[in-house]
């Protein structure tokens, strides 16, 4: 059942495990993620952007027709929601909730943006995601990260001003894959938890290691952007011998596979229930 991402992580933030937030590209991709949350009778977030398909509404029609097809929670966000324009266009197709990213612009500008459509996703109950500090990316890993770390009290500020339901917050992890293991600053992430009061997002969830992922939910951390070990968990899978016209099988079941692991470690496998549960 498709759901505003904000319920969903409210109640995981509450009880204190994580929700891992694929990157979904297609009906195949939507299809083995809502298959995994039924399975494990959790709830789930789908990250979809326009860099990956441009017809958004086409997509949101199938996510929205296949989440409504089974019980479990399901989120469907727009992934660094670039524009205004894009905005609108994803509260069209159905989506439950639009990530605004405008981290790289200054901080007037990014509270300004944020705040103009959050007033528009909140008067037809579709909640916000914002990033402040910036996630770079895992190529370009290394002491620069430090400088584009989430400050809290500017932090601080832009939850109030803004009103938003939840932020990605930058920590130490990136986009991509690395070289070896990302640090992560706990210590900062503490701190952003506890005078946030919000459900915090950590991007770049691929490669960032099982043990760093389960002591950055203990820390705040609620939803888990995880995008590349999905997809290099499918191309391992479809490398393997068989049948051609069973690729696409292949592919999904590499995909579904790699993701349950991590919504297991996340702690959200038979927490679909209602809040209460
Ligand atoms: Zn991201």
């Amino acid at each position: 059942m498709l759901v505003p991402m904000k319920e969903i992580l409210e109640k995981a933030r509450e009880q204190k495990y994580g929700v891992i937030a694929p990157n979904v590209i297609n009906e195949d991709t939507a299809r083995a993620c809502i298959e995994a949350a039924v399975e494990l009778d959790a709830p789930l977030i789908l990250d979809f952007g326009f860099v990956f398909h441009k017809d958004i509404v086409y997509l949101g029609r199938i996510i929205e027709y296949l989440a409504n097809q089974v019980s479990v929670p399901i989120a469907l966000n727009l992934d660094h929601g670039a524009t205004f324009e894009q905005a609108v266009w994803a509260i069209r197709a159905g989506f439950t909730s639009i990530m605004v990213d405008r981290s790289t612009a200054p901080l007037e500008q990014n509270i300004r943006e944020t705040k103009e459509i959050v007033k528009m996703a909140h008067a037809v109950n579709v909640s916000v995601e914002a990033e402040l500090g910036h996630v770079g990316e895992g190529k370009m890993y290394g002491d620069s990260v430090k400088g584009l770390y989430t400050d809290v009290e500017e932090a601080q500020s832009f939850v109030t001003k803004t009103g938003i339901d939840c932020l990605a917050v930058a920590v130490g992890t990136a986009h991509g894959q690395y070289n070896g293991l990302p640090h992560l600053n706990f210590e900062l992430l503490n701190e952003l938890n506890q005078k946030l009061l919000i459900p915090l997002v950590l991007h770049g969830g691929s490669g960032t290691g099982d043990a760093n992922l389960v002591k950055a939910i203990k820390c705040g951390i609620t939803k888990i952007n995880i995008a590349t070990d999905l997809f290099t968990a499918a191309i391992d899978e479809g490398n393997q011998l068989g049948e051609s016209y069973m690729i696409y099988h292949r592919l999904q079941k590499g995909f579904k596979d790699r993701l349950i692991y991590y919504m297991k470690l996340a702690g959200q496998a038979g927490k679909a229930g209602k809040a209460s549960n």
